[in-house]
Order: structure tokens, then sequence, then C-alpha cells
């Protein structure tokens, strides 16, 4: 008899969880030029050193002209057009032309709009009673000097990196983009294209593990393919402890003689746990390592069964990616969805790949997306979420409420 290992204590997602966020680091800043900004975090604050607008600006295309006018017909002075700085002075009895976005000549309060004008030999006929001020933006309406525009810890959408063009820069600070290397391992994988030979199947992991990272701003070092011998797996490790972040296996983490991964990673890393009480994925392997002078590298050892690996990437890898680029909500989010079948449970938690529908009533009705054995690739086509389902003694009926990990926005 041998006592346990107690680096295969089993346990729950939420301490696996908690272990992975304590050792995932903020990665070092950079500055990025604008065009590598989009859905990065930003890691300073934004002070506007302008106005914004610099000069009252007309909001409509139309005539610039004195409100207290009230004259119905105006003589024209000139045109007032965007990015230039005319020099027409509009009194009583005078407007100017102006289009949107163009600085309002001196002398003007108010602009009225195209469509309630009406040109005429001796000029601009205006059919309203102007308002001071209207259809006019004041200088620094938008923002004025001094403003904090964006603060560190936003996350960079379209509207903040435009903000950060507004304010004149050229780039801003951000974390650097993870470098995560993958390793399908197993000697029964070909890759695409290969004849299969006897007992062989073709390697999707590797690829399914790419398109997973390919929406998460990393730069992917390598992706590759390892048979299961220890020199080709032990090489692979060494060269990407060093030169990545974040290093993604798959296979080899289990009780098979052949599952390399699991030992190597004890040899060349420090391994913090390997197994979860969770289905898929029960065999896990999170294991860090130091890298240089100051690097850290986290490695994640995902079983080789193709829905195992997913659901692993998807509870455990995604959001730590997120959180090393500073992202404060790492997490999918979560909803209260309501089961469209009854459920039996297991000894732990079930992840239900589930396709969602919202009922007449306004819930969420979760449908399983078929078969959910974990070599099943398919029960993933269609999943809008992973339905939680914890471990208890009755089974679940239809109706029943459980969370669910939002894989889609619903
Ligand atoms: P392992 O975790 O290495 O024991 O593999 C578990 C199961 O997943 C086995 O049936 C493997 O053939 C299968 N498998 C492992 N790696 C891959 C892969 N890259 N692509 C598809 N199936 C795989
Ligand atoms: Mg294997």
């Amino acid at each position: 008899v041998s006592t346990p290992n107690p680096l295969d204590r089993l346990l729950e997602p939420a301490e696996a969880t908690a272990i992975i966020r304590a050792h995932t680091l903020l990665l070092p800043t950079e500055r990025a030029p604008l065009i590598d900004l989009a859905g990065r975090v930003l890691m300073e604050d934004l002070v506007s050193d302008e106005d914004q607008p610099p000069f009252a600006a007309a909001t409509m295309d139309g005539f610039a002209v004195v409100s207290g006018d009230s004259g119905p017909v105006r003589r024209i002075v000139g045109d007032q057009f965007a990015g230039t700085m005319e020099a027409l002075h509009v009194e009583p009895g005078t407007a100017a032309y102006i289009t949107t976005g163009a600085p309002l000549p001196p002398g003007a309060d108010a602009v009225v709009q195209i469509e309630h004008t009406e040109q005429t030999p001796g000029g601009v006929r205006i059919g309203e009673t102007p308002r001071a001020g209207q259809n006019i933006r004041p200088v620094g309406s938008d923002r004025t000097r001094g403003d904090r525009v964006l603060a560190a810890g936003t996350a960079l959408t379209p509207a903040a990196v435009g903000l950060i063009a507004s304010l004149g820069r050229m780039d801003a600070l951000v974390a650097r983009r993870p470098r995560v290397s993958v390793l399908a391992t197993g000697d029964e994988l070909v890759a695409p294209g290969q004849p299969l030979g006897p007992g062989q199947i073709r390697d999707s992991n590797r690829f399914a593990l790419v398109a997973a990272l390919a929406p998460l701003g990393v730069t992917i070092r390598y992706a590759g393919l390892a048979p299961d011998t220890d020199a080709a797996q032990r090489a692979f490790l060494i060269e990407r402890i060093a030169d990545s972040d974040v290093v993604i296996t798959s296979g080899g983490v289990s009780m098979g003689r052949k599952d390399l991964i699991k030992g190597l990673l004890v040899e060349l890393a420090t391994v913090h746990f390997r197994q979860v009480r969770m289905r898929p994925g029960k065999p896990f392997t999170f294991a860090t390592a130091t890298a240089g002078a100051a690097g850290r590298t986290l490695l994640f050892g995902l079983p080789g069964n193709p829905v195992s690996g997913l659901v692993g990437f998807e509870v455990f890898v995604r959001p730590a990616l997120l959180a090393m680029q500073g992202h404060a909500h790492a997490d999918r989010p979560t909803a209260r969805v309501r089961l469209a079948h009854d459920v039996t449970p297991i000894d732990r938690i079930d992840y239900l790949r589930v396709a969602l529908r919202r009922a007449a009533d306004g819930v969420l009705d979760a449908a399983s997306t078929g078969p959910q054995q974990s070599s099943r690739l398919a029960s993933f086509i269609g999943a809008d979420a992973l339905a939680i389902i914890p471990p208890r003694a009755t089974p679940y009926a239809a109706g029943e409420m459980v969370d669910a990990l939002l894989l889609n926005p619903v």
C-alpha cells in the first residue's frame, strides 16, 4: 500500500481557480501603438492636456448667425468649413455658411440648420427665431484640460482607443501580450493531411486550443505535436518554459504508463495540483516554473480528451490569460438558467454543454447539446454555456434553476 501523493488531492474547481489566481502575475508593461491596443487593458491614467473641442464648433450644417437679429434675410459674409479658421465676422444682418465641426466665426452665437433656411438672391432667409447657443458645441464640452479621461484598468474598447487617439497620444501603457506555447502529446496522433495508420487518430486539440487562444490577445510562440517520448516532451518543456509565459499541453496527465507530462512537470516545474473534482477534465495539472530573472511560466497540463481539454481551458486557462493582462473581469459571466430536461448528477461538478433559448417568460432555458462524452467535440457545437451541475443525492428535474458559464452573449 502506497501513501497517497498530496499532489493528487482532489480539489474543488473553486479551490483550483484560487490557486491559479494566486500564481498569476500581471505581465510587465510596454508602450503599444494605437493600432495594437484593441482588447488590452490600460495600465496608466490618461489626463487631457487640452480642451475638446478646442474651439466652439457647429454641430449642424447651416448658417452661423446672431441670435438677437430679427431680420428674416441676411447677407452671406462667407463660408466657414471644418478644418480652417476664416477671417469672418458675423453681425446683425449677416450670416456665414458653416459646416458641422467648423469653428463658430466671431460675432455669431447660434447656428441655424440648413433645413430651416432658404437661399434667396439677397442672401439667406432664416425660417426660425434662433436661440443663443443653439447647435453649438462650446469649448471643452466633451472634456476639459486636466480631466482624467481614462483610468488605469480600463479595458480598451473601440471607444477607449478612439479617446486615446483624440488625446493626441500615439501609444499607451498596457501589459505585454502573454507568450503562449501549445503542445499536443500522443503517439496515436497524426498531423493534418497525413493518412491514418492502424490505431491512429488525428490531432484536433492543438488546433482547438490555438482557436481558443485567438480572441485572448496572446502571442502564440509555438504550437506543435510530440510523441510520447521523454526526450521530445522534455525538450519542449525546457525550451518553452524559457520563452513562454504560459505553456499548455494536451494529454499525458492521467494514470497511463505513457502519460509522461505528469512526471515531467514534477521534475521541471512546481506542481500545485493535478486533479479537480469536475467532469469533464478531472486530470488537470497546474504547475509554475521560474524562467530567467523575473519571469514566471504557468503550465497547464490539460487532459487529452478533446472536450475535457476545452472545458479545462475555459474554466482555468482563459481566466488566467486575461488576468495576467490586467482584465478585471477575467471570468466568463454566469447566469441562472432553467434546465429544459432532467439531469442526473454525478459525484463532482458536471459542466454540461447546453444551448440557451430565452423562453416566453423571459427565463433562459438550457438544453443539452446531445451526448456529453468527453471525446465528443460536437457537444460543444451550438453550446452557449456550460451549465454547472453540482453533485447532490437527488436528480435534477426539468424546470430547476442552475448556474451557467456563458460562452456566448445571450
Ligand atoms: P490522454 O490524456 O493522453 O490519455 O488522452 C486521452 C484521450 O484523448 C485518448 O483517447 C487520446 O487518444 C485522446 N487525445 C489525446 N490527445 C488528442 C489530440 N491532440 N487530439 C485528439 N484526441 C486526443
Ligand atoms: Mg496520451
